[in-house]
């Protein structure tokens, strides 16, 4: 297990370096639409605030080349100071003089954002001595950015090898409630899977599939499996790999004797007429697109999700962006928010669909992670993770 700032003790004064996850959601003329990633971080910050540390905060935002103020945190540092009131400052820099000032004004309880780490190509370098300015900002390195836990840069991997380090309650839990799904997960475990690649998504489900009951799969990616099992998909989404894969998964899964559920109907269009939008049909060919699940697939999901007393969840059963094809998803996340089981939601796409069909609230642990989130469900190992030193017991 990994030492978490519960396990710190002596805080007061001192200087932590804490990496967050504050790439916040933003619309096409840069402003914040959902600030959900910094209500996560309070009680991190929180913690180490009433003790007394000095609290310098470091986040990315976006992709930015070299220095871009559309990107810039200061907005974040905004929506901070009105949960710590008079106890915020903004770095414009992340490295150099003016920052290292501003580190040695800072109070005790107090908090320093600093700007976008990305602004700087040595991040994502994981530059040496990048890494090097960022450990002399700071006494102890807190990571408690899960979203980018899967990357080895400098602020997530290079920083926590020159300096005393933990993890923070966001990163302990993702880690926690992750590991113990797969780990021990509560029977009946039914996990479904949609989204487009099935390639990017082979090892999450064939590492699931051991634990699982059932592998439910819709989506775009069912249609790659449909092939591989030898039906016609007429122009539906699919590619040469990821049909191999897909056949690749369904000999695994059915070497482990478990059941892999695809879709018997679908919500489909004419490619040819595009006008001609939202057909039910139980078989595609010709010049039919799938772009949802059918009713009676989601009936047939909804019995396996109803018995269920563990529930995980990738990726869309549809292209949920479209109204008319977003009925898949939105039942399929209603039924799990209705179900008994314990439920975990993760991937981008998955958990802004849970919110849009407003069952966010009814499911038991979304999942901060993209990437991250799918490679600890692969069980592999994650860099900014394995960094950190264990417990000591
Ligand atoms: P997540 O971000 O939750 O991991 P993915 O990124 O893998 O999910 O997949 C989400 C994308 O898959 C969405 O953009 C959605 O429109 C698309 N998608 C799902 N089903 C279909 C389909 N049948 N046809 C086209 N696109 C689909
Ligand atoms: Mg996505």
């Amino acid at each position: 297990m990994k030492r978490s700032i519960r396990d710190l003790v002596g805080l007061e004064g001192k200087r932590i370096l804490l990496r967050t996850d504050f790439n916040l959601p933003m619309n096409k003329v840069g402003r914040i639409t959902d600030t959900t990633r910094v209500v996560n971080e309070l009680p991190t910050i929180r913690y180490l605030v009433e003790r007394g540390a000095k609290v310098i905060i470091c986040s990315h935002l976006g992709r930015p080349k070299g220095f871009d103020f559309r990107l810039s945190l200061w907005p974040i540092a905004l929506i901070l100071m009105k949960y710590f009131p008079g106890k915020v400052q903004f770095a414009h820099k992340v490295i150099g003089k003016e920052v290292v000032e501003q580190v040695a004004s800072m109070s005790n309880g107090s908090i320093l954002l600093l700007e976008n780490v990305r602004f700087y190509k040595e991040e994502t370098e994981n530059d040496p001595e990048f890494a090097k300015h960022l450990a002399s900002l700071a006494d102890i390195y807190v990571n408690d950015a899960f979203g980018v836990a899967h990357r080895k840069h400098a602020s997530t991997f290079g920083v926590a090898r020159l300096l005393p380090n933990a993890i923070g309650f966001l990163m302990e839990n993702e880690i926690n409630t992750i590991e113990d799904a797969i780990e021990n997960p509560k029977k009946p475990f039914v996990a479904i899977f949609g989204g487009a690649k099935v390639q990017d998504k082979i090892k999450v489900i064939l590492n699931i599939a051991k634990v699982a009951d059932a592998v439910l799969i819709g989506g775009a990616m069912a249609y790659s499996f449909l092939v591989a099992q030898g039906y016609t998909v007429g122009q539906s989404l699919i590619s040469a790999d990821n049909v191999s894969s897909a056949s690749q998964i369904l000999d695994e899964v059915n070497a482990m004797g478990k059941r892999i559920i695809l879709p018997i109907d679908h919500i489909a269009y004419n490619l040819a007429d595009k006008k001609m939008k939202s057909f039910e049909t139980d078989v595609l060919s010709g010049d039919m697109v799938g772009a949802d699940i059918g009713p009676k697939t989601v009936k047939l999901f909804e019995e396996e999700i109803a018995g269920a007393r563990q529930i995980v969840w990738n990726g869309p059963l549809g292209k949920y962006e479209d109204d008319e094809f977003k009925a898949g998803t939105f039942k399929i996340a209603k039924a799990i928010a209705r179900a008994k089981a314990y439920s975990i939601v993760g991937g981008g796409d998955s958990v802004s669909a849970v919110k849009q069909a407003k069952c966010d609230k009814l499911i038991n642990h979304i999942s901060t992670g993209g990437g991250a989130t799918l490679k600890l469900m692969s069980g592999e190992t994650l860099p900014g993770i394995d960094v950190i030193q264990e417990k000591y017991i």
